[in-house]
């Protein structure tokens, strides 16, 4: 197969992305001028966004952030974003709560501090905001004007929804058999959105033809053609994390993977908070989750592999249905290198541990919630995660995108009428 390294119409003047200098590769180090392209053109690894970081003292640039908006803008400095994309049309996501989940831990026993990184709270109710809103700055600078993505549902909405409020055209893709939730949510905004007959790989495979043909030329592929700079907007969720807990590192974090992206950057944004001097450098471990309908990198984690064998998705967490992760390797090396582990769980675990979080903190999450609460809750019995450190879970998406996977067990307690004989009869108002 034909690796495409370059793709679309790069704008030839040096692009304004702040302190972003250029493009390094993962495997090899070999470094790119920056603009939109994704695989080494030496040896076909990843690229990632190398920077020149804030000099000056900790102090100063914890400050600078402190002052800035409640968003991710607010860490601007540490990303490939121009120093004045706060007055930018963009929907400005992130600055999510953290949760302390005080019931939740009392259910699991932890006793060393359970919060929940809830990213429902974004724009479009998943963590894809944040990693839209720095695609979106690229696709800027790179003069792109549509914008598109091969989308397992979230990644859909926050692209129609960002492409909207900055004003270029969009056009998404995602597999036929989604959610109707995630299909209204990406349909909305107005731009195109095409169901592919086929799974998230299907979709994936055609992008990439797509953006190598005249089809697609002037289109920024957020994930794709845009991927580099698209993956530093989940740093984000690692420094509000830190800042949220008083610029600490907590020691254990638990995340879900889909093609892993999500989970590295986390891995990268920690790294960088020691390195600027912005928190103690102390060990955390990082744990990835799945869902055992769609686990190949959990499956390479438990046989010992450094490979990640393809598998065919079939999950109610379909935004986690990604057989063939990008990422895979890099979190399995993130995992084994911070001494954490990658677990899945069956779906009947998942609509658990999404009732679970229901139940004790009243924050629905959806089924990629549920998954990594569900093996959060596998690891804490098999006494991987350990319930005498802080813990974070990362809450990715909203509950009301996926209502299929409660809607047959939450619904009205009972139906009367409205007499308070009824009522009595019933024998309700117990709960
Ligand atoms: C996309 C997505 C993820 C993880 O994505 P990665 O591809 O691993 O970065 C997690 N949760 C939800 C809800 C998602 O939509
Ligand atoms: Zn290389």
């Amino acid at each position: 197969m034909a690796v495409q390294t370059v793709a679309g119409n790069a704008t030839t003047a040096s692009p304004d992305l702040g302190p972003a200098a250029a493009l390094s590769c993962r495997e090899c180090g070999e470094r790119f001028e920056l603009g939109p392209l994704f695989a080494c053109a030496s040896c076909f690894g990843p690229l990632e966004v190398a920077y020149d970081l804030p000099t000056g003292s900790p102090e100063e640039l914890r400050k600078r952030i402190e002052a800035g908006p409640d968003n991710i803008w607010r860490y601007a400095p540490l990303l490939p974003v121009p120093a004045d994309v706060a007055d930018k049309p963009n929907l400005n996501p992130g600055f999510t709560k953290l949760v302390k989940a005080d019931n939740l831990a009392r259910e699991l026993g932890v006793t060393g501090g359970l919060y929940v990184k809830d990213d429902s709270g974004n724009p479009t109710h998943s963590f894809k905001d944040r990693v839209v809103a720095i695609a979106v700055e690229a696709a800027r600078a790179f003069g792109f004007t549509t914008l598109s993505c091969s989308s397992t549902g979230n990644l859909a909405g926050a692209v129609g929804a960002a492409a909207a409020r900055a004003g270029l055209r969009s056009c998404v893709f995602i597999p036929h058999d989604l959610e109707q939730g995630k299909v209204v949510m990406a349909a909305v905004y107005g731009g195109e959105l095409v169901g592919i007959e086929g799974n998230y790989d299907d979709v994936n495979r055609f992008c990439s033809e797509l953006i190598g043909d005249p089809l697609g030329e002037g289109w920024g592929f957020v994930n794709v053609n845009l991927r580099p700079y698209y993956g530093e907007g989940s740093k984000t969720l690692a420094y509000e994390i830190c800042e949220q807990l008083g610029w600490r590192l907590p020691d254990q974090i638990v995340i879900p993977i889909a093609s892993g992206s999500q989970l590295t950057k986390i891995d990268k944004g920690l790294q960088e908070l020691i390195k600027l001097g912005l928190v103690e450098d102390k060990p955390y471990k990082i744990f990835g989750a799945q869902a055992e309908g769609c686990s190949p990198v959990s499956a390479a984690f438990k046989a010992g592999q450094d490979v990640v064998r393809p598998q065919k998705p079939n999950t109610i967490a379909k935004s986690l249905a990604i057989g063939n992760p990008a990422d895979g390797p890099y979190v399995l090396d993130i995992a084994r290198r911070t001494g954490g582990a990658v677990e899945d769980v069956t779906d009947e675990q998942v609509v658990e541990a999404i009732k679970l979080l229901a139940r004790t903190e009243g924050i629905f999450g959806e089924t990629a919630g549920g998954v990594t609460l569900g093996v959060t809750k596998k690891l804490i019995e098999a006494g991987v995660i350990d319930p005498t450190l802080t813990t974070v879970v990362v809450n990715t998406g909203d509950g009301l995108k996926t209502l299929d996977a409660v809607s047959a067990t939450s619904q009205a307690t009972a139906t009367i009428k409205p007499s308070l004989d009824a009522f009595r009869a019933a024998g309700l108002g117990t709960a």
